[in-house]
């Protein structure tokens, strides 16, 4: 089959009990795991909005029984989430060093040139095509948040602060537009209409192009009870399998996977035309019996993930239950979109922690959605010294307990949330 999304109906709107897929179209009638009702996992608050409401809504993820893609209704349009948006990836110095690294890479591999175009879907504050440029590579950023895309062209890189879709791509190729190398980190998760976007990456993409996609694995999301990478903004969460269905949907095929530590467990998918003359390389087809040996082609193991999920919720409560009961003083490091969903889910508020803090200046002062916990600069930790420290964005834990490590000064000890409750002591913790 090879649809183009331009050319299949839109499907209707439809209740809460008969939803479909948004890739394949069938039912869903499958819950994956129901983590209650939150608030948008990026909506800060500023101290005069705490006595204000809060718009929240449901976060209960689905499987569709026909393709495996797990997925959330779109609650909140991408216009009210992504138009101002929080996240600035440069503010992660691990993050940028992976951009790096892949830029001089897909250089090498793809022969990329002055004559070349690189363009990047979602491409948030050029942390990753400023690397691009001392490669004297031409590149175009994607970018529908105004305030980051503002940073990027500070960097010289050259951004349109557009969504992407099949409209935008068919104007560009009008416009002579057309890219060797298209990239999308952590982008496909937050798109509402799949087809429309990978339809335009379709279109964009030139007869011998390559796309690379960056996500994270589902495999290890369920793997590793990682319930808190899902949120609002992220509307869905894909195994290679169903990455495979929805390429040849769209007349694509995956021609190489990287398995990558980023994000707990992401994969990177390169995808080329169907018709290119790029052969798959085996680790495709490997990845794909490894998929099906982990059953990720049967409604078991994603039927099974709700039980695990409210497991991690009473050990991690059981936990911050007792030595709160002792006596201890508690706070949190990073204020992530998944450290909400985990905070709201278990009803850990400033009960629990007195404060959070985070390298990123656009949220001090500001408060956690939800739960309300103050966030401040990192300094803050020095101090309160706190006897426990709180890692919300547990993908990070290595940097952060290497950043950190003087905490143990005062005897504090870092306390990982995810696979499960634990206690790190940084003066004994070897990353
Ligand atoms: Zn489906």
């Amino acid at each position: 089959m090879n649809i183009h999304a331009s050319e299949a109906r839109p499907l209707p709107a439809l209740g809460p009990h008969t939803r479909r897929c948004r890739l394949c179209g069938a039912l869903l009638r499958h819950s994956f795991v129901d983590l209650g009702i939150s608030p948008p996992c990026e909506s800060f608050l500023t101290a005069d909005q705490l006595d204000g409401m809060e718009a929240c809504f449901p976060l209960h993820p689905m499987t569709c029984e026909e393709c495996f893609l797990v997925q959330l209704p779109e609650y909140v349009s991408p216009a009210e989430i992504f138009t101002e948006y929080a996240y600035f990836s440069s503010y992660s110095t691990s993050w940028v060093e992976h951009a790096r690294r892949y830029c001089e890479a897909i250089t090498k591999r793809l022969d990329l040139g002055p004559k070349s175009l690189v363009i990047e879907l979602a491409s948030n504050d050029g942390y990753l095509l400023q690397h691009f440029l001392p490669l004297g590579v031409p590149v175009l950023g994607i970018e529908p948040a105004a305030n980051v895309a503002r940073a990027a062209i500070e960097k010289g890189v050259p951004t349109l602060v557009e969504f992407f879709g099949v409209a935008l791509a068919r104007k560009l190729v009008e416009e002579g537009l057309q890219a060797d190398l298209i990239a999308g980190n952590n982008v496909l998760a937050q798109v509402p209409d799949l087809n429309d976007f990978v339809g335009g990456m379709k279109i964009i993409l030139k007869a011998e192009g390559v796309i690379t996609l960056e996500f994270p694995h589902i495999e290890r999301l369920i793997e590793e009870n990682q319930f808190d990478t899902i949120y609002h903004e992220h509307f869905s969460y894909f195994s290679l399998t169903t990455i495979d269905i929805m390429a040849a949907r769209h007349g694509l095929k995956i021609i190489d996977v990287e398995e990558l530590p980023t994000h707990g467990g992401s994969l990177r998918v390169y995808l080329a035309h169907a018709e290119s003359r790029r052969p798959a390389s085996r680790a495709v087809a490997g990845l794909l019996a490894h998929e099906k040996r982990c059953g990720l082609n049967d409604m078991a193991i994603y039927l099974s993930f709700g039980e695990r999920a409210r497991q991690v919720k009473r050990d991690l409560l059981q936990f911050l239950i007792a030595v709160k009961n002792d006596g201890k003083k508690l706070c949190g490091y990073g204020a992530p979109g998944k450290g909400n969903t985990l905070l709201n889910y278990c009803a850990i508020g400033t009960d629990f922690l007195d404060f959070t803090v985070d390298r990123n200046p656009y949220k001090h002062g500001r408060f956690t959605p939800g739960m309300h916990i103050p966030i401040r600069d990192v300094g803050a930790i020095d101090e309160a010294k706190p006897d426990y420290i709180l890692i919300l964005p547990w993908n990070l834990k290595d940097e952060i307990v290497r950043q950190m490590r003087h905490v143990s000064s005062w005897g504090a000890k870092f306390i990982v949330p995810i696979p499960f409750a634990m206690v790190i002591d940084p003066t004994e913790y070897r990353s």
